[in-house]
């Protein structure tokens, strides 16, 4: 069994009075991809913004690499090798692709390595090239989410958090979109995917944890989960 990068250990998130994530507990194996999946509300962005520093959490314990980081600051995280892609994707609106491009790589990348991963970005995806002097908030859906997602393949980080990469994008877009997590795992990339569209997620995924009013309802392999899940656990709002 190969070691986990990520350990989450009893992880609750609070808003106030209401508990949006409720003693979380999971691990993540290096190199796997575990998909978090449920309806609306049910706490799977704030669990991904937990284990990825942008929510504080409550309680509990978060491990990342056999470190402690329960606490730390998402770019401290980066710095260490965890990608963070939130719903909403964020990006710079008012900067130019290149100048996103460059903040995404500061936090990520040592300084003498970023010119090549920036080159690899626009290699990878060439209409981030054709449009580095765009602003960010003037490229289409699909383009915008390219960008977020471009600096995982440019520079692999050791673990992807992408939080509804999905979200609001065409079809075309979204495979597009899961194409691009899948080319990061064959580099060796440990994915946490939080999703809307089950079967896609299903299909990408090696396991898969089912978040209902912020505590696990189901955990499980990917392989053969599907209509336990569509029927038992997302009440057939199975997405594409
Ligand atoms: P969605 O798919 O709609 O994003 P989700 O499963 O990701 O849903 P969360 O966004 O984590 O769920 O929300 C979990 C609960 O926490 C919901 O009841 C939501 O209303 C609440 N919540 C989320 N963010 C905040 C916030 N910033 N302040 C207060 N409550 C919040």
């Amino acid at each position: 069994m190969s070691p986990s990068i990520l350990g989450v250990d009893g992880l609750s998130v609070r808003y106030g009075d209401a508990r949006a994530v409720d003693r979380v507990s999971f691990t993540l194996e290096k190199g796997r991809c575990l998909a978090v999946l449920g309806a609306n509300g049910a706490g799977k962005s704030s669990l991904a913004a937990a284990i990825a520093g942008v929510v504080p959490p409550a309680s509990g314990r978060v491990t990342f690499d056999g470190d402690d980081v329960t606490g730390w600051r998402s770019h401290r995280l980066a710095r260490r090798g965890m990608a963070y892609v939130p719903e909403g994707r964020g990006l710079f609106p008012h900067l130019e692709v290149l100048d996103n491009l460059r903040v995404m790589l500061r936090g990520a990348v040592a300084p003498s390595e970023r010119p090549a991963a920036l080159d690899r970005c626009f290699e990878l995806f060439p209409v981030l090239g054709e449009r580095r002097r765009q602003a960010a908030g003037t490229l289409s859906g699909g383009e915008q989410q390219m960008l977020a997602l471009a600096r995982v393949l440019a520079a692999p980080p050791r673990l992807l958090v992408a939080d509804e990469m999905s979200l609001g994008l065409a079809p075309r877009m979204v495979d597009t979109v899961f194409d691009v997590v899948r080319r990061a795992r064959a580099q060796g990339v440990t994915v946490l995917l939080v999703e809307q569209y089950v079967e896609r997620a299903l299909a990408l995924a090696d396991d898969v944890i089912v978040m209902r009013r912020g505590e696990i309802a189901w955990q499980g392999p990917a392989a053969g989960a599907r209509e336990q899940l569509v029927t038992g656990y997302l009440g057939g709002a199975a997405g594409q």
